[in-house]
């Protein structure tokens, strides 16, 4: 066996691969449907995208509005008869990894997106599939992406569908045919970036950024010229390398908050998700992600605020110029984004109108800002947290629990919230009926720990955190009292007084994005598989539907010939159900059923039955030495597979679960998707470059306990009442 300490460095260089191949991708969908209709003019410009709000029945950017509001002002499905809400038709997809996507729609066509970055145009009214546009991003690019590969949806202009792809393309369409009009690589491709998010069309450019903070890279966001897709201007998040010339004068403001050689790990900072446009001031609005590794002891040694890490920035939309920041949590050092949805809303506060800015990060603070000038109005916890006790109002800047510092302790710290933040990705939605903010919230908490050793690879997973402390324990009874303390909620956030008004706790901690609308209501899916109506005063359950699978996106809603719908994509994923593992199971219908469905009054249209759950695989005979062996064959599965794979190898019903796989049979079959990379086109890598044969085996080792641990609970688990999604299976 190698000695510990080999194996310490080469667990220090962990490399995530994710599987796209579930086994339930169905064939690819024909490009252009034979018969289809000639879709209408696509005709979004300046003008409408300004006035989005007045129009009622379209939904035509990520937000629906600039001001990102998410609040639709359509009445006719109301409190009063929601519970004759129906199923009006439901489109399968083609993809079976996490669906994110917000759909636009703009004049009775919908225009959505799924996993790979495929982007389908949809006759709103029918659920008729119109085009599909698979841009073939490489199923190896799979290995770049920390958190499933998804994306969140398109953006419209004048005649054009823009979409960017998770190997860093965006992509302008013709919006009739789905045929591409023209294409730019916006990121350096031998580098870990992604693109996930959606792009946001302000005058006529295109504004798209990235992600890849765990990975090494240096933040930016971009403007293309949507006519030909020429780079208009680049915002750097972090500074670079100093030896090389500056691109803004604010970076050199900025390297003053950074120490050591920060350049050489990338520095993170990535603008992977939220972005709102004020047409008044003229100011676009960037949420910027974490540092890049998250340990800031050895991303900047000695400290600092490492600007504009986890902050929102306000630029001047036509240049990229730099007008003013907000930082949320200096230092960071757990993964605590700022790149969580940014709602833009005229509040009274004290008596005076303000222009604010409202975010929910993850590191569970609700900011309340004048976006004016950046200046802090408000801020208070959404949720329990531990790494600060509030925030200095005179100085806007957190209290920090010294303690939280992992890195300048050397002392594990158990975190609330952990890197999934207490508010991820799934959109808020501001309602200015109510006047309140209807929030996605967990509590999931999570170790961190300073490691021994740590040698930078901006080609690797390079969070520079302890993977020995990270393992969920694996004795049921002390797992059940991590599930205990795990909890997600649906709640309503007044702004003005930051207090919750109400809240729904829902069975498990990963639920969805949020709609409010002007008929009075919420809907909000969750990771238990039904997609629910609550009234938005009171949050009472008004509606429910069994959508058989889990849902993270967040429904819009839009009209056709006077006919109101709401509209969701639904389908399991992102970095929970593939990372987090047992925890990820709480109350959650593990697997995805990907599809786009619409709801209006009175449709009594059904879902196929789900296919019934084949019991799990019995599993090959325990084998090796389970005193010495068997914690090494561990650390490693922690290390390189636990991030697609489910912490101590549970999956949770988006990829394969390890346990159960054909592939954990022998030693032969294991090697040639581990080290040969037979699966390479689905995701699957090979880990040859840092996985010996003999350690190869080592995780298999493990994985085949675990399943041999686990199997005899799984199967009286899968006899007991099933969940919600997955009724008794009948004939299709
Ligand atoms: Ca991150």
């Amino acid at each position: 066996m190698r000695s510990t300490a080999r194996l310490a460095l080469v667990c220090l260089l962990p490399l995530a691969a994710c599987d796209h191949s579930s086994g339930s991708e169905g064939p690819a969908q024909p490009s252009q449907a034979p018969e289809a209709a000639p879709t209408p003019a696509l005709e979004v410009n300046a003008a409408r995208l300004v006035g989005a709000d007045h129009d009622q029945d379209n939904w035509l950017s990520h937000g629906r509005t600039y001001d990102e509001q998410r609040f639709s002002p359509l009445t006719s499905i109301s409190t009063g008869n929601v519970g004759t809400l129906g199923l009006a038709w439901s489109l399968d997809l083609d993809t079976s990894r996490g669906q994110e996507a917000t759909p636009l729609v703009a004049d009775g066509v919908m225009y959505s997106t799924s996993a790979w970055s495929k982007v389908q145009a949809i006759d709103a009214a029918t659920g008729k599939l119109l085009w599909q546009y698979d841009p073939k991003v490489p199923g190896e690019t799979g290995v770049k992406a920390c958190c499933d590969v998804v994306n969140r949806g398109v953006a419209l202009w004048k005649g054009r569908v823009y979409v960017g792809t998770l190997d860093g393309r965006l992509v302008a369409l013709d919006a009739k045919t789905g045929k591409e009009a023209w294409s730019v690589v916006t990121v350096d491709q031998t580098k870990k970036y992604t693109i996930t998010g959606a792009p946001r069309i302000v005058k006529g450019k295109v504004l798209i950024g990235n992600g890849g903070a765990e990975f090494g890279v240096r933040g930016y966001v971009s403007a293309y010229d949507a006519d030909d897709g020429k780079l208009a201007w680049r915002f750097y998040t972090v500074p670079g390398d100093p030896s090389q010339p500056v691109e803004a004068p604010i970076l050199t403001k900025a390297a003053a908050t950074w120490k050591g050689e920060y350049w050489k790990l990338g520095g993170g900072g990535t603008v992977w998700d939220s972005m709102a446009y004020d047409p008044e001031l003229d100011l676009l609005y960037i949420g910027v992600g974490n540092g890049s590794p998250w340990n800031q002891r050895l991303r900047s040694p000695g400290g600092g605020d490492n600007l504009f890490l986890s902050s929102i920035v306000a630029l001047k939309a036509e240049t990229g110029e730099y007008v003013w920041h907000y930082q949320t949590t200096p230092g960071e050092s757990w993964d605590y984004t700022a790149t969580q949805h940014i709602v833009l809303a005229d509040l009274t506060l004290d008596g005076q109108p303000r222009k604010v800015l409202m975010q929910a990060p993850k590191n569970g603070f609700f900011y309340v800002l004048d976006r004016t000038n950046g200046k802090l109005l408000s801020a208070q916890p959404f949720t329990t947290i531990n790494w600060a006790s509030g925030v200095d109002m005179k100085t806007g800047r957190p209290l920090q629990n010294p303690a939280a510092h992992f890195g300048d302790t050397h002392k594990p710290w158990i975190a609330l919230p952990g890197p999934l933040g207490s508010h991820n990705w799934q959109p808020m939605s501001f309602s200015p009926q109510t006047h309140l903010v209807y929030l996605p919230v967990h509590d999931v908490a999570f170790a961190y720990g300073d490691p021994k050793t740590f040698t930078p690879d901006p080609l690797a997973f390079n969070s520079g955190i302890d993977p020995s402390i990270i393992a969920m324990p694996e004795d049921p009874k002390a797992m059940a009292g991590v599930l205990a303390t795990v909890h997600g909620y649906l709640k309503a956030w007044d702004p003005v007084t930051q207090k919750e008004v109400w809240r729904v706790e829902q069975a498990g901690a990963w639920n969805g994005g949020v709609l409010s609308t002007a008929g009075g209501l919420v809907f909000e899916g969750n990771g238990a598989g039904t997609f629910n109506a609550y009234s938005a005063d009171k949050g009472a359950p008004l509606w429910s539907f069994n959508a058989q699978t889990g849902i993270v996106a967040a429904p819009i809603s839009y009209a056709v010939g006077g006919q109101q719908y709401i509209a969701v994509v639904v389908g399991s994923g992102g970095t929970f159900p593939l990372a987090f593992g047992e925890i990820a199971r709480k109350g959650a219908i593990a697997t995805n059923r990907s599809r786009v469905l619409a709801f209006r009054l009175g449709a009594m249209a059904q879902l196929p039955a789900p296919p019934p759950m084949p019991p799990p695989a019995k599993p090959p005979e325990r084998f090796g030495d389970a005193t010495k062996q068997l914690p090494i064959g561990k650390l490693l599965f922690e290390s390189y597979c636990n991030v697609c794979h489910g912490d101590s190898a549970v999956g949770a019903g988006v990829l394969p679960d390890l346990r159960w796989s054909p592939m954990n049979v022998t030693p032969e079959l294991w090697k040639s998707v581990v080290l040969d990379g037979k699966r390479a086109q689905n995701g699957m890598v090979t880990f040859a470059p840092v996985l010996t044969p003999e350690f190869a085996e080592l995780i298999r080792m493990y994985v085949v306990a675990r399943a041999n641990d686990t199997y005899a609970a799984t199967l009286s688990a899968m006899q007991a009442p099933p969940p919600p999604g997955d009724a008794a299976p009948s004939k299709p």
